[in-house]
Formats: structure tokens, C-alpha cells, sequence
């Protein structure tokens, strides 16, 4: 039998978990986990992701601060903010809404979160901290991908992981983190050869590509663990759908777990994104 991993459920528990952790932070430390949030512009997809993650936080028992900043903000008024956030001892992480705008220096800006506070894990120091096998801020799709993984697979060492997609918010740290858990790491992407037939030799298949239903069932190895990060909007007979980059009807039956799409790696992005916030806190306060 194919095991669902039910991300809505699990992140459920990541933000129970974090809830009493947070109450338990409040009574020591007389405040809230902070988290601020930068939105610039009025991108679609980004305020409701933003509303998503505003709520969550507040369900976790942290303090949310909500930056809404116009789409023409300049560089400069956008790093002072930061800057301030950075000093500021009420807020323990920091998240900028990717993508900026096309004239903001989206590497500046990332670059400019103080390490400490970088919850999404996306500063060069936590890159490097993660590359080197050490402690770093996680970014919190591939956080959430490890936790799922880890509720089917008692141990992930010596397995043959494949990712599919290197983009540095998930494919990139994914690959690092399962080296970290002694995995041994295939990386493929759009210019990869014989992309099936590396896929099938793999114990645990990670798809983060944005392409719905690429991957099919002779893509993957029976008894395979398939993580599905990807989030497509189909149109099907005037209604939108989300589909994953994995065909989920073909595949489910071949793998001995998959997660669904919606409602796998989604809830579990933002619930890790909680943890992160919690443990930024308590190491900034410890
Ligand atoms: P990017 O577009 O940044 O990266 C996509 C990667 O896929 C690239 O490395 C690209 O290769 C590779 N790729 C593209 N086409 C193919 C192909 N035909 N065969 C093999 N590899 C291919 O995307 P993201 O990593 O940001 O996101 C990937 C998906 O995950 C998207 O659907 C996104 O919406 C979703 N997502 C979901 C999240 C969640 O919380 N569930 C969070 C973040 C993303 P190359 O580098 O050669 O161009």
C-alpha cells in the first residue's frame, strides 16, 4: 500500500509544536517570537502567500509585523528598512517576499538580512553553513521536505536521492541537505541527459521543477519515496486546477510514498517557515 504523506496534517503539528514552544518563549523571555514580513508591490501570488504566512504565524503564537511597501520603492528606502529590522530586538526574523520588482537588486537585498535572522535560509553565510554540513538556517521548502521524508524513512543514509531542479530556493539546498543526512545525491536539471533514467534508479525522487505532470511512472523505481514540490495551475474545462510535477494517478501506485499536490510540501513551506522563526529567536536570545 502507497502511504500518503499528508502535509496538512504534518504541518499541523509543526505549528502545534511551535505554538507551545512560543508560549514557553513568551514566559521566559517576556515576548513573542518576532517575524517580519516585507511585501513589495501588489503581486497576486505574493499577498495571498504573505496572508498565509501573516496567519500562520499568528496560529504559531509569534508576533507577525506586516511591511507593505509601494512597487516603485527605491533601493535605498527598501535597505533602510532592513537595516532597521536588523536592529531592531522585537523582531528574530526577517522574510522579504520574493520576487521584487525587476529594478530592485533582489541578491542586495538578500544579502543585507542579517544571517541570524535570515529565516528563509537564503543569506550566502547559511548557504555556506548548509554546504559545509553545519548548522545553518534551512530554507523552508526543502526543511519541509526532510520533515515528510523523515516520517516514512527511519534512516536516509546510503539512500540514492535525485533532485530534480538546482534553483537555490529548493533544488540547491535540498541536494546539500540530503548529503548532510548521507544520502548519496544525484542533481538533475533542463540540460541533463538521460533524465528518466536517472530518476529511476532513485530511492528518493525530489521534483521541483514547474512542470505539470512531468514526471511519469516509468520515471520512477518501485518502492521509491516522491516528494512533489511543485505547484502548477492547470486550466481543465474552464476551471483551474494545481497539479504537481509528478503524475500523481501514475505514479502513487509504483512509489511506497508520495506526497499530494495540493496539500503535501505547500502547508509544510509555511509551517517550516514558523520553526525557523522559533529557533532564530531562541538562539538570538539564548
Ligand atoms: P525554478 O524555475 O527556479 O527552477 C526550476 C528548475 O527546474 C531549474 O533548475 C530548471 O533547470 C529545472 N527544469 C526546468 N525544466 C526542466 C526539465 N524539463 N527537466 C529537468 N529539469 C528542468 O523553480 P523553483 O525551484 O523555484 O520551483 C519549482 C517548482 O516548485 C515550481 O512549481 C514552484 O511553484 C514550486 N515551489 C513550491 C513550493 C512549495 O512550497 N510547495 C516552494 C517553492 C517552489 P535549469 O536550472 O537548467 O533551468
Amino acid at each position: 500500500m502507497t502511504r500518503i504523506i499528508d502535509g496538512k496534517q504534518l504541518a499541523a503539528q509543526v505549528v502545534d509544536d511551535v505554538a507551545t514552544e512560543a508560549k514557553l518563549f513568551l514566559d521566559k523571555h517576556g515576548v513573542k517570537p518576532g517575524l517580519a514580513v516585507v511585501l513589495v508591490g501588489e503581486d497576486p501570488a505574493s499577498q495571498v502567500y504573505v496572508r498565509n504566512k501573516i496567519k500562520r504565524a499568528e496560529e504559531s503564537g509569534l508576533n507577525s509585523i506586516e511591511h507593505k511597501l509601494p512597487a516603485d520603492i527605491d533601493q535605498n528606502t527598501l535597505d533602510q528598512l532592513i537595516d532597521q529590522l536588523n536592529q531592531d530586538p522585537a523582531v528574530h526574523g526577517i522574510l522579504v517576499q520574493l520576487p521584487l520588482p525587476d529594478h530592485l537588486d533582489e541578491n542586495a537585498v538578500i544579502n543585507s538580512i542579517l544571517p541570524a535572522k535570515d529565516v528563509d535560509g537564503f543569506h550566502p553565510v547559511n548557504v555556506g553553513l548548509l554546504s559545509s554540513g553545519q548548522d545553518a538556517m534551512v530554507p523552508c521548502t526543502p526543511l519541509g521536505c526532510l520533515i515528510m521524508l523523515r516520517q516514512v524513512m527511519d534512516d536516509l543514509t546510503g539512500k540514492h536521492a535525485v533532485v530534480v531542479g538546482r534553483s537555490n530556493i529548493v533544488g540547491k539546498p535540498m541536494a546539500a541537505l540530503l548529503l548532510r543526512e548521507n544520502c548519496t545525491v544525484t542533481t538533475v536539471h533542463s540540460r541533463t541527459q538521460n533524465i528518466e533514467q536517472i530518476c529511476s534508479e532513485a530511492d528518493i525522487l525530489v521534483v521541483a521543477v514547474g512542470s505539470p505532470e512531468m514526471v511519469k511512472a516509468d520515471w520512477v523505481k518501485p518502492g521509491a519515496v516522491v516528494i512533489d514540490v511543485g505547484i502548477n495551475s492547470v486550466e481543465h474545462d474552464g476551471a483551474y486546477k494545481l497539479k504537481g510535477d509528478v503524475d500523481y494517478q501514475a505514479v502513487a501506485p509504483v512509489a511506497s510514498a508520495i506526497t499530494p499536490v495540493p496539500g503535501g510540501v505547500g502547508p509544510m513551506t509555511i509551517a517550516c517557515l514558523m520553526k525557523n522563526t522559533l529557533t532564530a529567536a531562541t538562539q538570538q536570545l539564548s
